[in-house]
C-alpha cells in the first residue's frame, strides 16, 4: 500500500500518453494535477478544460485508470471490523450528541453550515477542547488540528472553555495546533501536512473553519465554477482519508448564501452544493435563536433520522442551556 502510493506519487501528468507540456499545463491550472484527478474525470470535463478533442480525452483517462490506484473491494466484514474502531466526540450538548447518535463520529466528515453568527467558530473551539479531555468524558485524549480561513481562532475562548470543563487552560492550549490558511491552495496544502503531523501527535480532530470561504471568494463567475467543485471534491477526500486512516473526527464549517431558487423551502444555501453535502457524512444546519440559543437541525444522515434540537452559547461554552 505504501509502496504503491509512492509509486504514484512519481508518476506525473506529463507520464501519460497525449499530454504535452500545454495540456498538462491547461490541466494543473484546473485542478487535474494527478493521475487520479485524471482517471475519474469526465471525458468533457477534460476535453473541454484542455482544449483537447473528447476522442484523445478518453484515452488519456484510460491510461490513467491503468495507472492509478483506485482502492480494493473489502468484504463487509472488515468494513464492519473498521467501523467498530468509530469513536464518538461529544459536542458539549447532550441534545446535539442525542441527534448526532452520540456525538460526532470519526472517520466520516461533519459539516456545521449556518449564517454568520450562527454559532459554527463557538462549536469548533468547544469541540477542540473536549476531543483534548479523557474518554470518560466523552472525549479522546488527544491533540487537535484546527486549519482557520477567516482568522477567526481565539486562544482566550479556549482557556474559557477549559476552565469551565476544569481543565487546565495552558495544557489545553498546548494540544491545539492552529495553522492560518491564506487561500484555498495553502489551505489544501495545510490537509495534506496533517499527516506529518498525525506521526507525531496523536491527532484525534482535525477542523477546517471554514471549508468554503476561500474557496467561494476565489472562485467567482459561473466560468470557475466546475474548477472550484474539483478542487473542494479533492480536498474533501484528503480530508476524509485522513479521518479513515487515522480513526479521526472532521468537523467542517461552511456558510449559507441566499439563493432561493435552489434549495428546498429554505432560502439559505451552503456553500459547495452537491460537492460538500455529498462528501459530509453528517450536515447540521445552524440557525439563532432567542438569548444565545441555537437550533441544530440534522440534514440528509445515512442512517440517523432527521430533527432538530436547541444548544446555548455561554461564556462557559456549549450547553444544553438551563432546563
Ligand atoms: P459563525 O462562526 O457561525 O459565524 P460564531 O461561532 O463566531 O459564528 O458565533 C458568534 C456568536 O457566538 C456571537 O454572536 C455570540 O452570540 C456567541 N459568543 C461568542 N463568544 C461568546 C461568549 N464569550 N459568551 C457568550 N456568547 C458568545
Ligand atoms: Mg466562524
Amino acid at each position: 500500500m505504501e509502496k504503491n502510493e509512492k509509486e504514484k506519487k512519481e508518476m506525473s501528468i506529463e507520464d501519460l500518453p497525449g499530454v504535452g507540456d500545454a495540456t498538462a499545463e491547461k490541466l494543473r491550472e484546473s485542478g487535474y494535477d494527478d493521475i487520479m484527478t485524471i482517471a475519474v474525470a469526465s471525458p468533457k470535463d477534460l476535453a473541454e478544460i484542455s482544449g483537447i478533442a473528447e476522442g484523445a480525452a478518453i484515452k488519456i483517462i484510460n491510461a490513467a485508470r491503468k495507472y492509478a490506484d483506485v482502492g480494493n473491494f473489502e468484504t463487509g466484514e472488515e468494513i464492519l471490523n473498521k467501523r467498530k474502531e468509530i469513536k464518538k466526540l461529544t459536542t458539549g450538548s447532550n441534545n446535539l450528541d442525542n441527534l448526532l447518535g452520540g456525538g460526532l463520529e470519526t472517520q466520516s466528515i461533519t459539516e456545521f453550515f449556518g449564517e454568520f453568527g450562527s454559532g459554527k467558530t463557538q462549536i469548533m473551539h468547544q469541540l477542540a477542547v473536549n476531543a483534548t479531555m479523557p474518554p470518560d468524558k466523552k472525549g479522546f485524549d488527544s491533540d487537535v488540528l484546527i486549519i482557520d480561513t477567516e482568522n477567526t481562532f481565539r486562544p482566550e475562548r479556549i482557556v474559557q472553555m477549559a476552565r469551565a470543563k476544569d481543565l487546565d487552560p495552558d495544557q489545553t492550549l498546548e494540544r491545539i495546533h492552529v495553522a492560518r490558511a491564506y487561500n484555498s491552495h495553502h489551505q489544501i496544502l495545510l490537509a495534506e501536512k496533517a499527516a506529518d503531523m498525525a506521526k507525531e501527535y496523536k491527532i484525534k480532530l482535525l477542523i477546517v473553519d471554514s471549508l468554503t470561504s476561500h474557496f467561494r471568494s476565489e472562485y467567482v463567475g459561473r466560468g470557475s465554477l466546475a474548477e472550484r467543485q474539483q478542487l473542494l471534491n479533492r480536498h474533501m477526500h484528503d480530508l476524509l482519508k485522513f479521518g479513515t486512516i487515522y480513526n479521526a473526527v472532521i468537523a467542517v464549517t461552511n456558510q449559507v448564501s441566499a439563493n432561493p431558487a435552489v434549495f428546498f423551502g429554505d432560502p439559505m444555501n451552503p456553500i459547495g452544493g452537491n460537492i460538500v453535502g455529498h462528501t459530509a457524512t453528517f450536515r447540521i444546519y445552524l440557525r439563532k435563536a432567542k438569548a444565545g440559543k441555537r437550533i441544530a437541525r440534522l440534514i440528509d444522515s445515512p442512517y440517523l433520522p432527521e430533527g432538530e434540537t436547541v444548544i446555548t452559547i455561554t461564556e462557559s461554552g456549549i450547553s444544553d442551556g438551563e432546563k
